[in-house]
């Protein structure tokens, strides 16, 4: 990005809101950038675009559906990419996962049938027959996808397993790794560079997590800015591999930023 972003890939929890509580700045940054190409991504597994569509209009935001790629939207377009239709799926996971995949054509199946693929989001009344069930269909050759791989998920309830401890949980007993499609994936970047239709050299991605948002966006090369108001709270010790182009503490230094940019 030799001059101001041409579109924007921005993460939502802990960008936008904090649970039901929206960031200082949403609107005004909105205003900002509603007339350039958007993309907003969640890794959150257990709601769907639709979800996300009202809550922001609950926060007084109008962003269409279609300009939010959740990572239950993610994990059924490499599904569909991976496997043919009607292909059978074992999801351990939230109802708009299961609901996505099947609507995406998948069969899911009931522990104890057969599966071509272990489907892990993040599951908060899975069983231990569930689990268990998984681990048998990796171990006999099922494909294994989860929607992310971080074992903790920050709540304002503090630290939670998410997905990635379930997905720990199965390769722990079974000699395989799972393919993530979630932040920081390219999986997940890739598909909203190319929804944005803008080079990554023009893209700005917008996050609070060093590793998912900042490491994906790296990734992706396109310019990156980390918002200290959220999973990452300090730039101190940002030296590894991992270094965004601009820290701001939240959206109204971003929009302050944008704004004498353009
Ligand atoms: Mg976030």
């Amino acid at each position: 990005m030799t001059g101001a972003p041409r579109g924007f890939i921005v993460d939502m929890d802990g960008v936008l809101y904090k649970g039901e509580r929206p960031m200082p700045g949403l609107r005004d940054f909105f205003s900002l950038i509603e007339a350039h190409p958007f993309v907003l991504l969640t890794n959150n597994s257990t709601v769907s675009a639709i979800d996300c569509e009202a809550k922001l209009g609950r926060m007084g935001v109008e962003v269409p559906a279609a300009a939010i790629l959740t990572v239950v939207d993610a994990t059924c377009r490499y599904l569909a990419a991976m496997l043919p239709t009607g292909g059978r799926a074992f999801v351990l996971g939230s109802c708009a996962l299961n609901e996505a995949a099947r609507h995406a054509g998948f069969e899911l199946v009931p522990a104890g049938s057969p599966a071509d693929v272990v489907v892990i989001g993040l599951d908060t009344a899975f069983t231990y027959a569930a689990l268990s069930h998984a681990v048998r269909l990796v171990a006999d050759g099922a494909a294994f996808v989860t929607t992310s791989l971080d074992p903790v998920l920050l709540t304002e309830d503090g630290a939670l397993p998410g997905a990635g401890a379930l997905a720990a949980a199965v390769s722990a007993c079974v000699d395989a790794q799972p393919v993530c499609v979630g932040k920081p994936s390219a999986l997940m970047f890739e598909t909203a560079a190319a929804q944005l239709g803008v080079p990554p050299e023009d893209i700005l991605v917008v996050g609070d997590n060093l590793v998912s948002d900042i490491g994906g966006g790296v990734a992706l090369g396109a310019r990156t800015a980390l918002l200290l108001s959220g999973v990452t709270g300090s730039a101190d010790g940002i030296e590894g591999a991992i270094r965004p182009d601009f820290v701001f503490p939240g959206l109204p230094e971003l929009s302050t930023f944008l704004r004498r940019s353009w």
